[in-house]
């Protein structure tokens, strides 16, 4: 009797030990994962097209082919001082661009570039408040597109499309202003040009960690007062949506940084019971592992130096994909254009605060 009692105290912990194994897999299973959309882009600033930085591109579109990177091209490579042919140019600039890939549109206010969209350049006040400082023999890129009028703008949009239909580089659907700098004159004429998708929010913490204080920092105050990295996509107006560039760009964040907010926006998630999360990053193609900064030893004259940006990005993907693998999260490499209509929120919100947290609350 003892031996037989033994044998079924035995079989009713076996018999536990199965049952508690199969409740904790289907828990598992029966969990929705999070869904992090994760959209790159990258600001092509119409100053260099260097061989280093398009070679470090390709390299990067080798490694990670699943992701479509959103390109915010410029016109200003054709309306440069340079010897560069106009072939030239559109070879240099189809090399980094593939199949899944979106065109976008960005705008510096270069000399040439407003005075060839037969608009009268403006020299100032510039990012940094005073007058525009020439970079690489031209000015104007720093001073802000917003600071012109809306006919203006729209001028400098005209031409840009003008450009790209030239040059074959496609039909542009979405918009970064230089230096993040965009707003409801902006707006107005993006959308009379037939572009509904604006770029140009970013979470002003992000730009006053590397220029803080600065002039451009406050108009981010101004201009994007309430946005911060929890801040999904919505509507700036009726037909106008706005994709944050909430995380920001590499040359701002570094690795430790961006996993530190990334971290803290997937444990709110979790926490919450969310089911999606909003990561927008990027870099810049004109500094992607090398750029010419001023030298302030040599009386501000330009200095070739080396970056690590695009390998900042590149492991910071592979961080989020381990992270990914190993708590239960869809990583979803995503664009614009594809990007769920549903999950874009706050229509006709005229006021960024409005829809903050917004797509963090969805469902
Ligand atoms: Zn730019």
């Amino acid at each position: 009797m003892e031996k037989t009692d033994n044998v079924y105290v035995k079989l009713f912990f076996l018999a536990s030990f199965i049952i508690f194994q199969f409740l904790s897999v289907t828990t598992v299973f029966s969990q929705e994962k999070l869904k992090v959309y994760f959209l790159l882009s990258v600001d092509w600033e119409g100053d260099t097209l260097r061989d280093a930085n398009l070679a470090a591109m390709q390299r990067f579109n080798r490694a990670f082919p699943e992701f479509p990177v959103i390109h915010f091209l410029n016109a200003a490579y054709y309306t440069k001082n340079w010897e560069m042919s106009e072939m030239e140019v559109t070879s240099r600039i189809k090399s980094v661009l593939k199949s899944n890939d979106e065109i976008g549109m960005h705008i510096h206010s270069w000399e040439n570039f407003v005075k060839a969209s037969g608009v009268e350049f403006r020299d100032g006040p510039s990012f940094w408040g005073d007058l525009s400082i020439s970079r690489n023999g031209e000015r104007g890129d720093d001073v802000p597109l917003n600071s012109y009028s809306e006919k203006e703008i729209q001028k400098q949009i005209s031409y840009s499309k003008k450009v790209f239909k030239k040059f074959g580089l496609g039909i542009p659907k979405s918009f970064r202003g230089g230096g993040w700098m965009s707003g409801s004159n902006v707006w107005n004429a993006l959308v009379k040009e037939g572009i509904y998708i604006d770029s140009s929010a970013v979470p002003g913490e992000l730009v006053n960690n590397l220029y803080p204080d600065s002039n451009l920092s406050k108009l981010h105050q101004a201009l994007w007062l309430g946005i911060d990295e929890t801040l999904g996509p919505y509507h700036t107006t009726e037909q106008m949506i706005q994709f944050p560039n909430n995380l920001g760009l590499a040359d701002y964040v570094d690795e430790i940084e961006f996993m530190d907010k990334y971290l803290r926006l997937y444990r709110q998630a979790v926490q919450s019971g969310k089911k999606e999360l909003y990561i927008h990053f990027g870099w810049h193609q004109e500094s992607a592992v090398e750029y010419f900064k001023h030298d302030e030893n040599n009386h501000g004259r330009m200095r070739l130096v080396r970056s690590d940006y695009l390998e900042r990005v590149e492991k910071i993907i592979n961080t989020v994909k381990a992270h990914a693998q190993k708590n239960n999260v869809e990583l979803i490499p995503s664009g614009f254009e594809k990007f769920p209509k549903m999950k874009i929120l706050g229509q006709g919100a005229a006021c960024a605060s409005i829809a903050r947290g917004i797509f963090l609350k969805s469902k």
